[in-house]
């Protein structure tokens, strides 16, 4: 049976492009006053929305992080404005805690991005490193103070103990977090009270217990209260109950793990970093052999380097993300992920140690 309509051809093609028309229009010009549909699992890169399948906090929602202001965060409100902040406090030297990237731009490029106006394609060209590092505040809260509040730094963003993300700028900002890689690099401040030599002072008693059932867990020192963690009474656990020892920069360090839900929320951002900047390899720094290098790469090798890599790895005075970081889970768990695709990771949602400019 024929269910076409007996009319002149001409009119037949007029109407089926008449009804594509329809649909078409339907999906790229809403009615006026549609809210855009956000599921709570997105980042910004360049100005657009990209799912990551794991929890976050963009600096424009309720309770994030803004580094764009230029007021202090925590201080009295009264306070808080850059005039009075500038003179209360010696680390804040400049109202904007991040500026430009500037990497082999053309003067051109330049002058079409001043101001924030970068395309996905230039950002991809310029961005080539996805840079750890531990934060040494224990909470992204606490992290966010001290960067903002009080030393004039910033972070594209920060892992809190129970896996939110938390993003601060849209990754087309230079942020200020690992001197001679912020113009290349997007950076993340995971948090964990950092490592420490082996036989010297650590604050590792006032922020790990061992709970009734013998199982290691973090206290949060009550100076903190409940550290602003996101998840109501989230108690987190360190993926090994006992602090890892290891060697970095040539010194024998020893530090707790982090979270298994870091890990997890680490995985999803690594792989959704390396699916939007093809050039971040989904990789660590390795020598001959395949393990992990230990200490700054050469200069040569930095400047080569395209991947995944640790703050040690670009400056010889720092250490983070530590020697309890697990570089195989993190970027074997991304692998899988870009290996397996990235589609349907969305509907799983909802489950001063720098000196960097
Ligand atoms: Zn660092």
């Amino acid at each position: 049976m024929n269910h076409r309509l007996n009319l002149p051809r001409p009119i037949q093609i007029l109407s089926v492009l008449a009804v594509a028309a329809l649909f078409a229009g339907c999906k790229t010009a809403p009615r006026p006053g549609t809210f855009a549909p956000r599921k709570g699992d997105e980042i910004v890169v360049a100005g657009q929305f990209v799912h990551t399948g794991t929890r976050v906090v963009l600096w424009m929602d309720p309770g994030g992080y803004d580094a764009y202001r230029v007021e202090r965060r925590f201080s009295p409100i009264e306070k808080s404005d850059w005039e009075t902040s500038q003179a209360e406090v010696r680390g804040l030297s400049s109202p904007n805690r991040y500026n430009m990237r500037n990497r082999d731009l053309s003067r051109e490029e330049v002058e079409r991005v001043r101001g924030g106006g970068w395309d996905l394609p230039l950002l991809q060209r310029v961005v080539d490193q996805f840079v750890l590092h531990f934060d040494v505040c224990g909470t992204s809260r606490q992290c966010f103070k001290v960067l903002q509040d009080g030393r004039a730094l910033s972070v594209h963003f920060m892992l809190d103990l129970d896996g939110t993300i938390y993003q601060t700028l849209d990754l087309k900002e230079r942020a200020w977090h690992a001197t001679s890689s912020n113009s290349r690099s997007v950076g993340i401040e995971i948090a964990n009270m950092g490592a420490y030599p082996v036989n010297g002072r650590n604050p590792f008693a006032d922020w790990y217990a061992k709970d009734s059932s013998g199982r290691t867990r973090i206290t949060i020192p009550a100076q903190y209260g409940d550290g602003g963690i996101r998840t109501k009474d989230f108690v987190g656990h360190p993926a090994r109950p006992e602090p890892v020892t290891g060697v970095l920069q040539g010194k024998e360090l020893i530090q707790y793990d982090f979270t298994p839900q870091q890990y997890q929320a680490l995985i999803k951002l690594t792989a959704t970093l390396s699916k939007a900047f093809p050039q971040i390899k989904c990789d660590y720094p390795k020598d001959a052999t395949g393990q992990l290098i230990r200490q700054k790469l050469p200069d040569a090798e930095l400047k080569s380097y395209q991947g995944v890599l640790g703050h040690f790895h670009i400056q010889t005075d720092k250490v983070d993300p530590g020697p309890a970081f697990q570089w195989d889970y993190v970027i074997g768990g991304a692998r899988k992920l870009l290996h397996g695709g990235l589609s349907g990771m969305a509907d799983e949602t909802s489950k001063g140690h720098m000196r960097a400019r």
